[in-house]
């Protein structure tokens, strides 16, 4: 016979397991995480948590976004010490806005 599940979880929390938000496809118990990095339910054991490839998407999208959003403030620091050695060059304000205007174009998007 299968361990109670309610004692079960106790003890993987004991483990040092944490708790998701996410819920086992199958009995809908809670999910935990163990400290090695695994999902399991305290019913069925090890669960492997499949993402709708639209998911995966969104967080491949998040990762490019949050490393051109990176880049863009590295440009726009650059820019803007520049600025300090040339104040009167209207070609650094020209790209000075464009870097704002890229970063705010990318936060709109998220
Ligand atoms: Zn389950």
């Amino acid at each position: 016979m299968a361990q109670d599940p309610v004692k079960k979880a106790a003890d993987l929390l004991r483990q040092g397991a944490t708790m998701l938000g996410d819920a086992c496809p199958q009995c809908g118990s809670p999910l935990f995480k163990l400290k090695s990095g695994e999902v399991v339910c305290p019913e069925h054991g090890r669960v492997l948590v499949v993402k709708s490839e639209r998911e995966e998407l969104k967080v491949k999208e998040e990762v490019i976004f949050s490393q051109v959003e990176d880049k863009l403030i590295q440009g726009l620091s650059k820019v803007s010490s520049k600025l300090e050695e040339s104040p009167e060059d209207p070609e650094m304000l020209t790209q000075i806005i464009r870097y704002l205007e890229a970063i705010e174009r990318l936060k709109r998007n998220r």
